[in-house]
């Protein structure tokens, strides 16, 4: 499936949530709905921890329409890490950081090889 676009009120929740757990960070996946991710889903276990959030996979659920990740970067660097890059091809195609101060535009979607992907905001 080939996501194009991201709803405006999944950006809203993921500013809020990074706002809400910062300084620590959070991660969720991704669910797209016919091209456009819609849906966020939380993992257990990886709000508010002290280290780089990791993606509980054994968590994960089972399912095609998991379009790719969300994890917050408080110190600002919208860019992926070196441990970002090796667990993306785990979790998806698509992966969206948002940093801080978390506004709307404080975010980037990334492939899973680092490349920066235009993603559209929809309503
Ligand atoms: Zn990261």
């Amino acid at each position: 499936m080939i996501v194009r676009g991201i709803r405006a009120h999944i950006i809203q929740v993921l500013c809020k949530m990074g706002a809400t757990t910062h300084p620590h960070e959070f991660a969720a996946l991704l669910r797209e709905e016919g091209g456009i991710i819609s849906e966020l889903d939380l993992l257990p276990g990886t709000l508010g921890g002290e280290s780089h959030a990791t993606m509980h996979l054994d968590m994960m659920p089972l399912d095609t329409h998991i379009a790719g990740s969300a994890h917050s970067h408080p110190n600002g660097v919208i860019r992926p890490s070196y441990a970002d890059l090796t667990f993306f091809p785990r979790a998806g195609r698509y992966h969206i950081i948002i940093g801080y101060p978390y506004r709307t535009i404080d975010w980037q979607c990334f492939l899973t090889d680092g490349s920066v992907y235009p993603l559209e905001v929809v309503e």
